[in-house]
């Protein structure tokens, strides 16, 4: 089968022709349709030091895809021929303290598809049965395609109660206007967004946000006035991963105010610690989605009128992948899908 690999220790990903993955006993083999583009699989192009110490190769890459069943294991009970699926790309143990709790997102043993194991950017992609997704008949499949990064939008937004309340996103990556979407969605006061990508800040106006904010511009307190927020924001949701972004947050919270860690920070952010302690901040790292309440609520928002479809700005055809990956290193882009 074609397969996007990421073959040698260098830049680059390359189309190769592979051996067909074999479907075991609980699993479910997918025919890909659609797939989406992660940052991550951008790591693993550029071959950044994440890579080098997370990856070895060689790895078929990817992770976010819908696509049909095309065979099913003798042990499988839920899912038959023809289905649609996405899929849960976290492979946890289901023996841990936390998997045992219900708590799979917190399983020490997860195994990530395209990262530990072979991925979705490929014509066939064998998973667990367990960790299949049904996707409804009324959800598009390239929307589904990006379930995995809006199920991440939708963990991290619903960490803490979101109606009624001002919400400071940092950060207007795909991920960061989804959130936008969902707080709107979900009866926020004001939602600002702040990103340096105008790209970025107009796309996330047209998805829900109240206000957009380039901080290298405008000052985020200049808006208190017009949206009349009083004393900061209520709730925090972190998406950029950069701890100057980090640091505004932390300085325009509102004292009580909750903080969700989505972005992944650098090890020498550095943080005014006397301004959590002070404004009595609750701060908490978010990790992938949960299974499956996050698949839940995903899917259940979008069959009640929530709309994320405006995030998906590119569509390309498989062979054209280098022309996908150059659009989404320029950042002029929400989610981008290649067709398979
Ligand atoms: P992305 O890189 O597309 O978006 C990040 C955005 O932050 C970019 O648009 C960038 O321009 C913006 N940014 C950079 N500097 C900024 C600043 N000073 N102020 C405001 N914005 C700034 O990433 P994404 O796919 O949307 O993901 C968001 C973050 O979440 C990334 O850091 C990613 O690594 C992380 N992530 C974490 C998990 C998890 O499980 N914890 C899962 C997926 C992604
Ligand atoms: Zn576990």
């Amino acid at each position: 089968m074609k397969a996007l690999v990421k073959h040698s220790p260098k830049m680059g990903i390359w189309m190769e022709d592979v051996d067909n993955p074999i479907c075991g006993t609980n699993d479910v083999k997918i025919k890909i349709t659609h797939t989406a583009i992660c940052g991550t699989d951008i790591h693993i192009y550029d071959w950044d030091e994440w890579a080098q110490k997370n990856l070895n190769l060689p790895l078929i890459v990817g992770h976010e895809f819908c696509g049909i069943i095309e065979e099913i294991g003798n042990g499988v009970t839920h899912y038959e021929v023809g289905e649609r699926v996405s899929g849960e790309g976290h492979l946890t143990c289901g023996y841990c303290r936390n998997c045992r709790a219900g708590k799979r997102h917190l399983c020490h043993k997860t195994k990530g598809v395209g990262i530990h194991r072979s991925g979705a950017f490929a014509e066939y992609l064998v998973i667990p049965e367990s960790n299949v997704w049904p996707i409804h008949k009324d959800i598009p499949s390239e929307i589904a395609a990006f379930f995995d990064p809006f199920g991440n939008a939708v963990h991290t937004a619903l960490t803490y109660d979101l109606t009624g309340e001002d919400v400071l996103i940092s950060g207007a990556g795909p991920i960061g206007i989804m959130a936008a979407a969902i707080c709107k969605f979900s009866g926020s006061r004001n939602i600002v967004i702040t990103d340096i990508n105008d790209y970025r800040l107009d796309l996330a106006l047209k998805l829900g946000a109240t206000k957009a904010i380039n901080p290298k511009i405008e000052n985020i307190k200049d808006v208190f006035k017009e949206l009349n927020i009083n004393h900061g924001f209520d709730i925090g949701l972190e998406m950029s991963g950069n701890p100057e972004a980090f640091n505004q947050m932390i300085n325009h919270m509102y004292n009580g105010g909750n903080i969700a860690l989505l972005g992944l920070l650098p090890e020498s952010t550095t943080i005014n610690w006397n301004d959590v302690i002070f404004k009595g901040l609750n701060i908490k790292g978010i990790y992938g989605r949960k299974m499956y309440d996050t698949w839940y609520k995903m899917t259940q928002m979008i069959r009640s009128g929530l709309s994320i479809s405006e995030v998906l700005t590119h569509r390309y055809k498989v062979d054209d992948y280098q022309d996908a990956f150059k659009i989404l290193k320029s950042g002029n882009c929400g989610k981008v899908i290649l067709e398979w």
